[in-house]
């Protein structure tokens, strides 16, 4: 656990008083009337409370669309006067920041690209040196939670406290499913890293296209995240950039209302029918762990056996006689037949390295001490 981190609660700098709180808006502002029409029509949903836009966009190709710049940030006051609804700005350099504390931005995020950089978030972190503003931060492209933890960290140690993390998801090679495979265990971890820090998710860069924003929204909500950052625009097809994954506001409307929303209680008998069900699977989990050891202890007998004997460990078809006899009696008995073969694997691989052991040698196939 990172104990020196200094954090104000989530609800202490945003409202929270609906279920889910939601960030949405374009991936960019474009026009003036882009940007007002769809804030007040996303000013209607009762759980969007923050309004995002991009200014100055880090795009992968010079001269696609780069942003409207500083002028976005009159558009946003007019929002911000208007609909009432806070207002949060990608910043990628020091002058960013300066024009969006001059022009009263509530909240500032960090992208992905800036985040993989330690010098740039280093140079934000300094002009933001005192400044009491709320700052997101993305995780970087890569899933290197350290990474992701330095920028946090070099924050705070600024001054930031209204911090939160946003999980966007993480660059992979193999374009699959997702646009960024959303590797939910990264931001879990963080999350126990750092207690006490929001995590939002960001549905729209994880899945790259609107199918797949309910799926990871509702799998955000299960895990107790914070709240979703939407992307929202009111012509999403002709959206200068991200146009893929952007939806109308009345289909962000239509996601926010399919959500389940599950509590992380339940009532007094279903609570304690849970307890008794965890009870036994903390029974069951003993006599598991017993019954592995003492299979290891015979596993060291027979490894024991052959050294005396001379006979080699591996024995293939032996090996071999097993590992079906296992996969078929454990798919008879409603276990999964993927889960069984790397639980017969592992189960194996343990196997070997004990007699190794005993046979004197390690894995390295050097002598052991
Ligand atoms: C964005 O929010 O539009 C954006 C550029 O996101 P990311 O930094 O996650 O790619
Ligand atoms: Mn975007």
């Amino acid at each position: 656990m990172e104990k020196q981190f200094d954090i104000i609660p989530l609800n202490e700098w945003l409202p929270t008083d609906s279920f889910p709180l939601v960030i949405s808006g374009p991936c960019s502002a474009e026009t003036r009337e882009q940007v007002i029409g769809t804030a007040r029509k996303l000013a209607a949903i009762p759980q969007v409370k923050v309004f995002r836009a991009g200014l100055w966009k880090p795009r992968t190709r010079p001269s696609t669309f780069e942003g409207v710049g500083d002028i976005g940030l009159e558009w946003l006051t007019e929002v911000q006067q208007e609909t009432g609804l806070l207002t949060a700005v990608e910043v990628a350099r020091p002058e960013h920041v300066e024009a969006c504390l001059k022009n009263k931005v509530d909240i500032l995020w960090l992208g992905a690209r800036t985040v993989v950089n330690p010098f740039s978030v280093q140079e934000l972190s300094e002009v933001l040196k005192g400044v009491d503003i709320p700052v997101m931060v993305k995780n970087p492209l890569n899933p290197d939670i350290a990474l992701w933890l330095g920028a946090l960290e070099r924050l705070n140690k600024s001054g930031i406290r209204k911090l939160a993390a946003i999980h966007r998801g993480f660059y992979y090679y193999h374009h699959a499913l997702y646009r960024n495979q959303p590797m939910w265990e990264v931001p879990i971890e963080l999350q126990r890293r750092v207690p006490g820090l929001p995590v939002i998710c960001d549905p729209s860069h994880i899945s790259g296209r609107r199918d797949l924003l309910l799926p990871v929204s509702q799998k955000a909500l299960d895990l107790e995240m914070a709240g979703l950052m939407i992307e929202a625009h009111t012509d999403p097809d002709h959206a200068l950039t991200d146009a893929n994954q952007q939806i109308t506001p009345e289909a962000l409307s239509e996601l926010i209302a399919s959500l389940v929303v599950r509590q992380s209680r339940g009532n007094p008998e279903f609570e304690t029918k849970l307890q008794m069900l965890r009870r036994e699977i903390d029974k069951m989990d003993a006599e598991l762990l017993d019954i592995l050891s003492k299979r290891m202890k015979i596993v060291d007998e027979i490894g024991q056996y052959k050294k005396e004997n001379n006979i080699t460990i591996l024995q293939k078809q032996r090996w071999s006689e097993i590992f079906f006899d296992r996969l078929n009696l454990g798919s008879r008995i409603g276990l999964r037949h993927e889960f069984l073969l790397q639980f017969l694997q592992l189960i194996h691989e343990e196997s070997i390295l004990r007699q190794e052991e005993i046979m004197g040698f390690n894995e390295a196939g050097g002598k052991t001490d």
